[in-house]
Formats: C-alpha cells, sequence, structure tokens
C-alpha cells in the first residue's frame, strides 16, 4: 500500500500524482486515529542501537531492514560518528529526534567531546529528521546545495505532515526541517581536528544532492544512499544512470571500509555495491525494453523475472515502486 511506502516517499515530479496523491488521501484524519490507536506500540522495546567501531575513533550505528514505523523509531539508516581532538563530526542525522538523542547517547559512551559538525550524505526524512537536536546543541551542518529546492518544497512539508502521523510519536509537531549552514557547490575537504575528511558530491544519483565523506587517513567512506546492503534499495526520483556512474568513481577510492546509508559495512567495496548496481541496472533494462516498446507498465511487471531478487527484504514494498518510477524515467530518457 502506497500509504505506507514509508521512509523516503517520492519526492519526483513525475510520480507526485499518482503516489503523493494517493498518500495524502490516506493522510487525513483516518490516518491521526490510527496514530493515536497505535499507541501501545510505543510502549514496545526500542530497536537496538549500539556504536560500532570502524577503525579507532570512527563509529556507526545501523539502522533496521525495515521500513519506518513507531515501533522502531524510523530506525531505518545508519549513521556514523569521527571523535576527533576538537569535537565529533557525525555523518548524518538519523530518522528521528530521539534517535538523534539515543546516538548522542553512544557518542557519550566514547568520548565526552562536543558535537562540532554533522555532515549530511542527502536529505530524505531516515536521514534528517533528528538534525534538529544536533542544531540544537550548536553543531554546524553541511549539506550539499542541490536540497534547497526540495527543502521549501510542498513535498517535504507534506512528507512531515505524514510522518508526524506514521511515525507518531517520534516524529510530532515538534519535528522540524532544518537547514544545512553550509550548502556545498563542489567538493569539500574539512578538516576538523587534524582529521580529514574528504566531501564529494555525487548527485544527481538517489537524490540530486548525494554527498560521500572519504576519511583518506583511515580509508573510511561513508557512502550514503548510493550503497544499500542487506535490503533492496529505495530508488525514488533517482536518477538511476547517473547513479550507476557514480558507483564506479567511488571505487576508485583507495577504501578499507564502506559505510553504506543502509546494511552492514563491508571491506570489499567492489562487492558492497554489486547489489545495488546490478538492481539499477536490471531495472533499467526491464523497464527500459518496456518503455521502448510503449508496453503497459502493469504487463512489463508483471512478465519481469524478479527471481534474483524477491528474497531481499523490503522487496514487497518497494520494487513495485521502483520499476514504476523507472519505467517513467526510461520513457523520459527515450524522448
Ligand atoms: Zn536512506
Amino acid at each position: 500500500m502506497l500509504a505506507v511506502f514509508g521512509e523516503e516517499i517520492v519526492k519526483a515530479t513525475f510520480v507526485r500524482s499518482l503516489c503523493v496523491g494517493l498518500w495524502l488521501g490516506c493522510a487525513g484524519a483516518s490516518n491521526l486515529a490510527l496514530a493515536e490507536k497505535s499507541l501501545p506500540q510505543v510502549s514496545a522495546p526500542k530497536p537496538l542501537m549500539q556504536a560500532k567501531q570502524v577503525v579507532p575513533n570512527v563509529y556507526y550505528v545501523q539502522g533496521m531492514s525495515e521500513l519506518g514505523s513507531s515501533a522502531n523509531q524510523n530506525f531505518i539508516s545508519n549513521a556514523g560518528f569521527v571523535v576527533t581532538p576538537a569535537g565529533v563530526v557525525v555523518i548524518d542525522a538519523l530518522g528521528s529526534p530521539e534517535l538523534a538523542r539515543r546516538l548522542l547517547a553512544e557518542i557519550a559512551k566514547v568520548t565526552k567531546k562536543p558535537i562540532h559538525t554533522v555532515v549530511l550524505t542527502h536529505y530524505h526524512a531516515d536521514h534528517i529528521y533528528g538534525l534538529q537536536v544536533f542544531k540544537d546543541l550548536g553543531a554546524r551542518i553541511v549539506a550539499h546545495g542541490a536540497a534547497r529546492e526540495y527543502l521549501t518544497s510542498d513535498t517535504a512539508r507534506l512528507r512531515l505532515e505524514s510522518s508526524r502521523q506514521e511515525l507518531w510519536p517520534w516524529v510530532d509537531e515538534k519535528t522540524r526541517l532544518v537547514p544545512a549552514d553550509e550548502w556545498l557547490t563542489g567538493p569539500k575537504v574539512l578538516t576538523v581536528g587534524g582529521v580529514r575528511f574528504d566531501i564529494h558530491p555525487v548527485g544527481p544519483s538517489h537524490t540530486a544532492e548525494d554527498l560521500v565523506v572519504y576519511l583518506p587517513q583511515q580509508k573510511v567512506l561513508f557512502a550514503g544512499d548510493l550503497v544499500f546492503r542487506n535490503r533492496i534499495p529505495f530508488v525514488g526520483q533517482a536518477d538511476s544512470r547517473h547513479w550507476i556512474e557514480a558507483m564506479q568513481s567511488l571505487l576508485k577510492f583507495d577504501t578499507r571500509w564502506v559505510v553504506p546509508g543502509h546494511g552492514p559495512i563491508s571491506n570489499d567495496a567492489k562487492a558492497d555495491m554489486t547489489l545495488t548496481r546490478d538492481y539499477l541496472i536490471y531495472l533499467r533494462e526491464s523497464m527500459g525494453r518496456a518503455a521502448k516498446d510503449m508496453e503497459p507498465f502493469e504487463s512489463a511487471y508483471a512478465s519481469t523475472d524478479w527471481s534474483k531478487f524477491e528474497k531481499m527484504p523490503l522487496f514487497k514494498s518497494a520494487n513495485r515502486m521502483n520499476a514504476y518510477n523507472t519505467y517513467l524515467l526510461m520513457e523520459q530518457e527515450a524522448k
């Protein structure tokens, strides 16, 4: 059901009428009632969050391979943090203020230093709804300037309104969209406490504003949502052609560890990216063929062999929308 196509509801203008329209149709008073009814879930056990060390001073927490819900506090994406002598640099802010507070508690277990900077890999809900917690602590927020258009859009506003119901009470009327303090227009070398962070724009890929964060001294790459592991990627309005190219460019980094936006870390960058890349290529080939032959989406989807991917988490909730978005994209590309 589209209304629960949770985490990163499609921004695409061209699917807005279909996707967001239906989604809004379900997001009125009835959803509020539903959110109130789901109150008992609040007392359900919190999803486990435990910072894992990647290399000394570099950590990450791993979200669940699920759709965002009040039961999991929207803990469905990863975040990283790097402890430097001058403070902590956080990569992504997680999907609710409560998760951001829990991340702060994890950080406090390893250092008493303040949060210096938060770098956002992109502005999807599951990576940014915790941002206000860091902002209120005085952290400096860095993101790609291409996100500004989204931040001021109706789509972002409506997405938040819907999340306040679907993810209540973790996302509520006090949850707000926070702009960056520094909007990047190109690559940036950020040095904090002698630790170097190479920030590279790699959009438009998963989103227009994708960034990756590479630590050359530690050879760790925070790949954001260019890399999904252990679940079906969320494609949304992605520019999948450029996404595939951008993943090729990530392979040129000298990495020991890749921390993806979703799923566990990997020390084999090439293998790490295989699932995401193969999936995108397969979507583009199958849906591209159908769009070129002007075969209706429904029959193209039904006749496509999805066996390679259908056992993966979130296949049922994400694959059809991914295929549909790709079908529309391939129609556009064919023009
Ligand atoms: Zn994500």
